[in-house]
């Protein structure tokens, strides 16, 4: 088969043939056709994730059709629609037993650790091939297990979201513009802050309550007066990137008592500082979160498949311009989730 092949880092992915995969009993062959890419595939280029060896095939968020069942595969059967839980979670450790297989110290991830679906085909096993309505379309459906499930477990198993509680959204991009759905359909009031005015309408669009626009004037300003001068219950940082200390900073400026700081962005070597005595008077709480246990991908299929969440595709690349997708990537902040097809 030919696949998009990461060789050398720093360099462009190549179309190239490999190996076909053959799936084992407890495992299925995915005829993939489509795949979100991620700002951490841009990590694994630049070497940056240190349990990656070349050459490798990236693609984390893959959905496509069942093409082959193992032996040992039940409830699955060729033609299915699938989406693609990333974490081969090791079944037996404390972790896997309580069904947080992200915290799986020994689980190799699909497209990290495992090859991904930057592909024609791809193998996995049985049990991460979450099976999705044949109407909901495939670059949605590749989206939910990361750029939908990792907000929707942050939120909700991270932070904790409740009913009534005031949300802030620290950037509207491939992340933020669910994890403002998500809150949305926790029952929280959803503020959103970005620097663009179309993501800023896409925000409205998609349910937040109150828009800020942090290039218009101090975040924790607009942000005060939301909230009766008394600041968010859950900020949540969905940016990253090298500016990610200052966009921490100002996140933190924002936290209501008792609150919650929700860190999904971030950049190895940049620092999160914060003042010990708002930690401690404050009574903050400071989550970092990645990735989610299988149960949320099944979750947010639900939602999808039911009209509740809308899963947010900006852009779509035919499989080969992966290179062009990631250079996009590199340099935009996209609203949704850029797509490669096949
Ligand atoms: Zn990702
Ligand atoms: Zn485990």
């Amino acid at each position: 088969m030919k696949a998009m092949l990461l060789e050398q880092y720093h360099r462009d992915l190549k179309w190239t043939d490999v190996p076909d995969p053959e799936p084992g009993p407890q495992e299925v062959l995915i005829r993939v056709r489509a795949n979100g890419v991620c700002a951490t595939d841009l990590k694994m280029m630049d070497g940056m994730v240190p349990t990656v060896t070349l050459p490798h095939i990236l693609g984390h968020e893959v959905a496509g059709e069942i093409e082959q069942v193992g032996s040992d595969v039940p409830g699955l059967e060729r033609g299915d629609h699938v989406t693609v839980y990333p974490t081969l979670g090791c079944g037996y450790c404390d972790a896997c037993r309580h069904g947080i297989e992200n915290l799986c110290l020994a689980a190799p991830r699909t497209g990290f650790e495992a090859n991904g679906g930057f592909a024609q085909f791809m193998v996995t096993r049985g049990t991460n091939a979450v099976k999705v309505s044949r109407d909901m379309p495939f670059d949605e459906a590749a989206i939910l297990p990361d750029a939908v499930a990792a907000v929707y477990y942050a939120l909700t198993q991270r932070a904790k979201v409740g009913v009534g509680e005031t949300v802030l959204i620290v950037g509207v991009g491939g992340l933020g513009i669910h994890a403002l759905q998500v809150a949305r359909i926790a029952g929280a009031r959803v503020i959103a802050a970005d620097v663009v005015p179309e993501k800023l309408q896409a925000a409205k669009d998609l349910g937040a309550h109150a828009v800020v626009n942090s290039s218009e004037g101090d975040l924790r300003e607009q942000v005060m007066d939301l909230t009766d001068g008394l600041g968010a219950d859950i900020v949540a940082e969905v940016v990253g990137g090298s500016r990610v200390t200052e966009i921490l900073k100002q996140s933190l400026s924002c936290i209501r008592i008792g609150g919650r700081l929700l860190v999904l962005g971030y950049t190895y070597g940049e620092m999160l500082t914060v003042d010990t005595a708002d930690l401690v008077y404050g009574q903050w709480s400071m989550l970092g979160t990645r990735a989610s246990r299988l149960q949320d991908v099944v979750e947010v299929a639900r939602l999808a498949e039911s009209g509740q969440l809308k899963p947010v595709v900006s852009g779509r690349y035919p499989l080969e311009q992966a290179n062009q997708a990631l250079a996009a990537l590199r340099e935009t902040s996209p609203l949704g989730r850029l797509v490669l097809t096949s």
